[in-house]
């Protein structure tokens, strides 16, 4: 895509979503106004608090609340914009995301772009995280104390980011965040909530790798995550 194009569209987006009441900024690089990340220190004119982000930020890569701090590399707070109604949510960070300090890195993050990009969205313009921010050991399924000592930081990130969907990758994600017990065949193609947002579940991208016969469902339900996401922005504009 040529930058001019990119441009055009970057605009067009905003355009759209600022029509929609959605809490998008853009880079100064792509659209030539407003700015990602603001560093003043009170909730801005859009009500984003970017001072409590990068305070959490800083106590997320400072944990050490529970004992996965002695393992990890660096935590993993998250990937993309804050500044966004589409939040994604997994499970842990794998070995990549714990040696780059990006979430879903690798192989199945490079799927992972590729999804969203066919419902529209650029890697920059969704929040990607996990529930827990530091890497298991040996990509260990979390623990009842781990996800308890960590969830909180997702809690935090969900209040100030306020999405209009959040979409969870991967069984243990889905049941973590659901409380409840079920395969993912059983728990996708639905609307949940979490905290109040709108929630649909779906197989994570490294299943996608192993199985290509969950490729159709999961595409069902990252369309059904992205109607959920334009519904509720019609929802919010018009209150
Ligand atoms: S997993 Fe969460 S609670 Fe545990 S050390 Fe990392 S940030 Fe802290």
């Amino acid at each position: 895509m040529s930058d001019q194009r990119a441009s055009r569209e970057a605009v067009a987006r905003l355009a759209r979503a600022r029509a929609l009441g959605e809490r998008f900024l853009y880079r100064t690089d792509e659209v030539g106004e407003e700015t990602v990340g603001s560093t003043s220190t009170a909730p801005d004119e859009t009500g984003f608090d970017a001072a409590g982000w990068e305070a959490l930020q800083q106590e997320v890569l400072g944990c050490t609340k529970c004992e996965l701090h002695k393992t990890r590399t660096q935590g993993v707070f998250g990937s993309g914009t804050p500044h966004t109604g589409f939040m994604i949510v997994g499970e842990a960070p794998g070995y990549y995301e714990d040696q780059q300090g990006e979430a879903f890195v690798g192989k199945a993050g490079q799927l992972l772009t590729k999804i969203l990009a066919a419902i529209g969205f650029g890697r920059d313009e969704v929040f990607i995280t996990n529930i827990l921010k530091s890497r298991p050991p040996k990509n260990a399924d979390p623990t009842l104390q781990q996800v308890a000592a960590c969830e909180p930081y997702l809690e935090r990130q969900i209040e100030i980011i306020n999405p209009a969907v959040i979409l969870a990758l991967g069984r243990h994600a889905a049941r973590t965040l659901l409380g409840v017990d079920g395969s993912m065949a059983s728990l996708r193609g639905r609307v949940f909530e979490y905290r109040g947002v709108p929630l649909v579940a779906t197989y994570h991208p490294a299943a996608l790798l192993r199985n290509p016969k969950f490729k159709r469902p999961t595409w069902e339900d990252v369309q059904l995550a992205k109607k959920v996401y334009d519904e509720e922005l019609q929802k919010r504009a018009a209150q």
